[in-house]
């Protein structure tokens, strides 16, 4: 079965079929972040999103390449630099250090390449050649380089490929400096600004003087040189559909000639709370935020995996309880899996395949579909459910929990959230156990008895089971 994505170029869903002559090799890119402070709890699902497209791309047997930059020199970033004093590197140090942590956090996958904007300026000057060579930027008279729209349409390009633009509208001669600007504001960009006096110290030399590179042509510059002048996929949250992909697609078209993405994939926005986030509002969070209330980055992949990419979706604190309930029992059916079936090797191809046991097929139809995640987790909760119903009935062979275990690794490499196997079990509480024990061999049961309560008020109960006590957390 083939898998079919949505495309923002199209507007329609596509079967995924990568420019790879093969077929094996697939080319993703995804905006990453810009380090100027700590990612929020929006910005994640973006790259949750990127985690689990890539994830399924391996699962599917391709071979990708996921790029992800950092945007270390942009606006925001010059804004900041200079009100903290310190230097360029320093400052994005840090942010960018804690942009993995989290990620890991979140246990997405680490891109094969995260390419730094600093570390690009070459490749990010020869594309702004190029494009004064076609003539389609041009020089201003404070040095600064811009991208002309005019010249671009002119010469058979489409500008609002993503989007549908209203060019009567336009004001000729209109230009925009920032990073950032409406679709109101239509107007050639910046691809190289000329240094002012509030850059400081970050700026470096071009064939048109000191300045820097604008936010676009970063993307477009560090894409190109990793996954070549045509690509795969390019993801990203919807609020870069304008200007930022736009752009991108245009500064690269417009300098190679050459169709630059096959497939467009954008995340949807999310809602704190049921409202836009906002620190006024108090519903702004940043990854650090709910790991401090005592979340888990396990569950808030959880809970951020729960919706579909494509819909405006509301991210609650009671959301993310519910996500610690539904883990639970996921750890628990894999947990007793595991305890059956682990020690059983299973063995050859000859198998009979079961697909109540096995449920990664389904859990891939589901996935192809435009990665609809909701019927994805309805094929993972109904197998729970039948492998609860057959442990409690006893009718699970070890040789049958072990080839489930074997299909929820598949689906687990997609989804990520794993299955703790094991509890950690403190040391005093071990002893405990252990004080509980030889109580017991020595028929104390009053100490034994007093033992177990002691350890019911620190959290723990006992279970009596025919390979012994064993603790579990309540
Ligand atoms: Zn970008």
């Amino acid at each position: 079965m083939g898998l079919k994505l949505f495309n923002t170029l199209s507007r329609s869903i596509q079967e995924f079929a990568p420019l790879d002559p093969a077929g094996k090799k697939a080319g993703m890119y995804c905006c990453g972040p810009t380090v100027y402070d700590f990612a929020h709890i929006g910005n994640w699902r973006t790259f949750v999103f990127a985690d689990l497209v890539r994830r399924y791309l391996e699962f599917k047997n391709f071979q990708v390449t996921h790029v992800m930059n950092i945007t270390d020199v942009e606006d925001k970033i010059i804004r900041r630099v200079r009100e903290t004093n310190a230097s360029l590197r320093e400052f994005t140090g840090k942010f960018e250090a804690a942009f993995f942590e989290d990620l890991e956090k979140l246990n997405c996958l680490r891109p094969h390449q995260t390419p730094r904007a600093t570390e690009h300026i070459p490749e990010i000057i020869s594309l702004i050649e190029e494009l004064l060579a076609r003539g389609i930027a041009y020089k201003a008279a404070d040095g600064s380089v811009y991208f002309s729209i005019e010249k671009y349409r002119g010469c058979g390009c489409n500008y609002g490929q993503l989007l549908k633009l209203n060019f009567d509208e336009m004001r000729v001669g209109e230009r925009v400096k920032s990073d950032e600007y409406a679709k109101e504001s239509v107007a050639d960009f910046a691809l190289w600004k000329a240094y002012t006096p509030e850059d400081g110290e970050v700026a470096w030399d071009s064939p048109w003087g000191k300045g820097r590179p604008g936010w676009h042509i970063e993307c477009s510059a560090m894409s190109m040189e990793i996954l070549g002048q045509s690509f795969d996929l390019h993801l990203g949250g919807e609020d870069l559909i304008f200007p930022h992909h736009e752009d991108e697609i245009a500064q690269s078209e417009g300098a190679t000639g050459k169709p630059f993405v096959k497939y467009w994939l954008h995340g949807a926005h999310l809602l704190v709370e049921g409202k836009k986030m906002s620190k006024s509002l108090g519903n702004f969070f940043t990854l650090r935020d709910l790991l401090a209330k005592g979340f888990t980055g396990r569950e808030i992949r959880f809970l951020l995996l729960s919706a579909h990419y494509r819909e405006t979706f509301n991210f609650t604190l009671e959301g993310l309880v519910g996500a610690k309930t539904a883990l639970a029992r996921i750890d628990e059916c894999v947990g007793k899996l595991r305890e059956i079936g682990v020690q059983v090797s299973i063995g050859s191809s000859q198998e009979t395949f079961k697909p109540e046991l096995q449920p990664h097929g389904q859990f891939s139809t589901a996935l192809d579909a435009d990665l609809c995640i909701s019927a994805a987790w309805a094929v993972v909760f109904d197998w729970i459910r039948e492998m609860n119903k057959r442990l409690a009935e006893n009718s699970l062979t070890a040789h049958d929990a072990a080839i489930a275990l074997t299909s929820w690794d598949k689906i687990d490499s997609v989804l990520g959230i794993g299955a703790k196997s094991e509890v950690e079990i403190p040391v005093e509480i071990n002893s405990l156990l252990e004080a509980r024990q030889a109580a017991r061999k020595a028929k104390d049961f009053k100490k034994s008895d007093s033992i177990r309560d002691e350890l019911k008020a620190k959290g723990w109960i006992i279970e009596d089971t025919p390979k012994g006590a064993k603790l579990k957390k309540i």
